[in-house]
């Protein structure tokens, strides 16, 4: 099979997603899922829907013409506040975006009235990330002038967390984005339909019993598609951690030694992690490199070391002497090295369970096909 290419388990990924809905469905919370790490993937996003998300999330407009153009019919929000120069083909594919500005706002109203239409806004706030949002002071305000424009309806309040800053999301935080939720309402009178507490980093709070308030949606993309607990990098319970993994092939194996790197004092090679007892130990170079993935975001089997990697070569240490030119090794991504390597030109994706069947945990469709990224 070629390489490098990801192997994606469509089962995994439903089956996370349904874990995930059930356990915040309890707590009053839906979800929506996120599909920006995946390019916008239209099979990788069906099995998200059929898994128990309400609805879509994409931070780009390219990645919500791709599924649209696929077929993807649910609604879909951008969660990147929209760019002047595309309002009006956010109001085209998108039921609603996420918003921080009153003249993209206004721009959005103007585009739905052309073509007929209401889109949904909801504000976003800053609440400590210091990525987006409006200060918490001047979301009343906003929120009137939203209610008071035709072509746009308020659908809700959200915030985001642990982006930009790291800080997972407090109960304070939580309560503080419950009480502006009331406020709004109170001072502008429709009942808001979403408020939206924030990503994969807020799961741990959600899921541990923590008060969660007026919060009744997350929208998550990185506990569905990794597994993981963004703030902590550790694995949630209950959750698979493999659905993708990255194969690579190896095309050079030498037992060279690694000595003449030691010592070096060029900055470049400041990076390079030795091997700390390079007797006997080989020397794989695979066909992959920087431009196809985060090559410091690959966890290697047991047993193999990262040395270091280029645009195009990933160098790696191993004493095990039966891999050879040829062979493929499985990795898997973090989310930054899962994120660039969906989108690298040369990388093929193989789809496993591509299939929805009535209980997921008898899935055993080996059907497999070939898709580019
Ligand atoms: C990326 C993003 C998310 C999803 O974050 P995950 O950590 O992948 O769950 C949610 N909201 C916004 C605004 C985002 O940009």
């Amino acid at each position: 099979m070629t390489c490098p290419r990801i192997d994606v388990d469509l089962r995994k990924i439903r089956e996370n997603t349904r874990t995930i809905v059930d356990r915040l469905n309890v707590r009053g919370i839906q979800v929506t899922a996120v599909t920006k790490a995946t390019c916008g993937h239209p099979a990788i996003a069906r099995a998200m829907v059929d898994g128990g998300a309400e609805g879509l999330a994409e931070a780009r407009l390219s990645h919500v013409r791709r599924l649209r153009e696929a077929g993807v019919a649910c609604p879909i929000t951008l969660i990147r506040t929209p760019m002047l120069s595309q309002v009006d083909d956010v109001v085209q594919v998108c039921e609603a975006s996420y918003n921080t500005e009153m003249t993209v706002i206004t721009a959005l109203a103007a585009a739905a009235l052309r073509q007929k239409t209401v889109h949904g806004i909801i504000l976003m706030v800053e609440m400590g990330d210091q990525r987006e949002g409006i200060l918490p002071r001047h979301v009343v305000g906003m929120a009137q002038r939203v209610v008071a424009m035709s072509g746009v309806q308020l659908k809700g309040i959200g915030a985001n967390f642990a982006c930009l800053s790291g800080i997972a999301p407090t109960a304070a935080k939580i309560q503080a984005l419950s009480d502006l939720a009331n406020e709004v309402e109170g001072q502008c009178g429709p009942f808001l339909q979403t408020v939206s507490g924030g990503n994969s980093a807020n799961l741990t709070m959600a899921l541990n019993g923590s008060p969660t308030g007026r919060i009744n949606d997350l929208r998550i993309g990185e506990a569905i598609l990794l597994g993981v607990d963004p703030v902590t990098g550790g694995q949630i319970g209950g959750l698979y951690r493999d659905a993708f993994t990255l194969v690579a092939e190896v095309i050079e194996t030498d037992a060279k030694s690694l000595g003449p790197l030691v010592g070096r004092t060029d900055p470049p090679l400041g990076k390079i992690h030795l091997v700390s007892d390079t007797t006997g130990t080989i020397r794989l170079i695979f066909a992959i490199g920087h431009r196809d993935t985060d090559a410091t975001g690959l966890t290697m089997p047991p047993d193999h070391t990262f040395v270091g990697a280029t645009s195009d070569h990933l160098i790696i240490g191993t004493k095990d002497p039966t891999l050879c030119v040829g062979s493929e090794m499985r990795f898997q991504m973090n989310y930054s090295a899962l994120m660039r390597a969906m989108a690298a030109p040369d990388t093929q994706l193989t789809i496993r369970n591509d299939r929805p069947v009535s209980d997921p945990r008898d899935a055993q469709d080996p059907s497999t096909h070939l898709a580019l990224v």
